[in-house]
């Protein structure tokens, strides 16, 4: 069975072909600068050179036919015929309180995601476009929306309910819905498999450190609490976002600066972070060569950002009552070293020690911890890609 699965933005589509006979990518590629110029395709056809195809890309149904014609092409495609795609699968970062899991998208589920467009105005609406346009190009192919949200639909009341008027959560649904949780699922599911544990005897806190990041409670496979709130601006530090500050800087740094609401929240979610504290980059490459030179404010930087995940572990074990398992997952959390040596710095009383040859490792699955340490500490490359295609392919063999 192959299925595709599509990620879409508001200027850009991603895209992995899965032959899931053999859970193997057979080819993946990215749409960029959708409807700007300079628009082009680049396909990769698993084993071969990239192919690049400048091109007019106005709109998400043209990026879509590009696509099928790389899939179909003769010399980098993979499919003989259109007859062999069974279905394909979407990331959808919003679904609200209306999917716990995900489901085939037919008009009643659009509907009720094009609701959920004032929960996320940025996100939601690129997606819904990258399946009207999947639609149209592909009538007969049946389609599944895969949510961000979705895993931590499990979180208790006292987890997601903020301390502001109750009447807020009941009109506008203002509450903690948190996100990358197709992440979280799919690291400490792994997780357990790489220890050969059952998942519903483990307590795991999940760490998903990219340009966003965000970490999680897993608690018997259930998400039970994680650090990102009502959007992607709160928990930990993140690249341009501030994570966790007083609401109160808002209305202050507002009138300090004579900014509006929007210009503040721009200054939160773009200028704020590690660029904002470091005052040089976003990406941590950068910050941890600057610290390494010495760079007072970069060195403060990833003090900020470790220390912040360190708390976040020890409110979740607190959570949970334990913990047995850390996990690092995505950009920062598969390859960074450093800062996984910092988050772990001091959690020995929990019961958290590394091995620092064991951390010399980037990019692939293993097992940190020290000999003796209570708690398992993984690097799991995350995989949000699969879990969309094996729940696209359960749910088109279900119906
Ligand atoms: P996104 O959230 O956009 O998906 P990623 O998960 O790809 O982002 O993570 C991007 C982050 O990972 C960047 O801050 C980058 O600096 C960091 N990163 C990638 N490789 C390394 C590395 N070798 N060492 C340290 N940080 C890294």
């Amino acid at each position: 069975m192959k299925i595709l699965v599509i990620n879409c933005g508001s200027s850009s589509l991603k895209y992995q072909l899965f032959d899931m006979d053999k859970e193997s990518v057979l080819a993946k590629g990215l749409v960029e600068r959708i409807g700007i110029d300079g628009s082009r395709i680049k396909h990769t056809k698993t084993g071969m050179d990239a192919v690049l195809q400048e091109t007019s890309i106005p709109d998400h149904k043209v990026g879509i036919k590009l696509v099928i014609e790389a899939l179909l092409d003769k010399g980098h495609g993979v499919l003989s015929s259109l007859d062999e795609l069974s279905a394909v699968g979407h990331r959808v970062v919003h679904a609200g309180e209306k999917f716990a899991s995900s489901v085939r998208l037919d008009a009643k589920v659009m509907a009720a995601l094009k609701d959920c467009i004032p929960l996320a105005p940025l996100h939601n609406p690129a997606n819904i476009m990258g399946i009207e346009a999947v639609s149209e190009v592909l009538p007969s192919v049946p389609q599944v929306g895969v949510f961000d949200t979705a895993f931590h639909q499990s979180m208790p009341e006292h987890a997601f309910i903020y301390g502001i008027p109750y009447g807020y959560y009941e009109k506008y649904k203002v509450r903690r819905y948190g996100f990358h949780g197709t992440s979280h699922y799919y690291v400490s599911h792994r997780a357990a498999e790489m220890l050969g544990r059952p998942i519903e005897k483990l307590k795991i806190v999940t760490c998903h450190l990219g340009n966003g990041s965000s970490i999680t409670a897993v608690d018997g496979g259930r998400s039970v609490d994680t650090s990102m709130g009502f959007t992607p601006l709160a928990g930990v530090l993140m690249g341009t976002r501030c994570g966790d500050i007083d609401p109160a800087l808002i209305p202050f740094i507002a009138q300090a600066e004579k900014l509006d609401v929007k210009d503040v929240d721009i200054l939160l979610n773009k200028k704020s972070g590690i660029l904002g504290v470091s005052g040089l980059s976003s990406d941590l490459r950068d910050i941890e060569d600057a610290a390494a030179r010495g760079e007072a404010r970069s060195k403060l930087a990833l003090a900020v950002l470790s220390y912040g995940i360190r708390k976040y572990i020890g409110a979740y074990a607190a959570a949970m009552g334990g913990i047995d398992v850390l996990v690092f997952t995505a950009g920062v959390g598969e390859n960074s070293a450093l800062i996984r040596s910092m988050v772990c710095e001091g959690l020995e009383f929990m019961g958290i020690s590394i091995d620092r040859e064991k951390n010399n490792v980037r990019g692939k699955e293993a097992d940190i911890g020290a000999e003796g340490s209570k708690v398992r500490v993984l690097v799991v490359p995350t995989n949000e890609e699969l879990v969309i295609a094996r729940d696209t392919k359960r749910l088109v063999s279900e119906a």
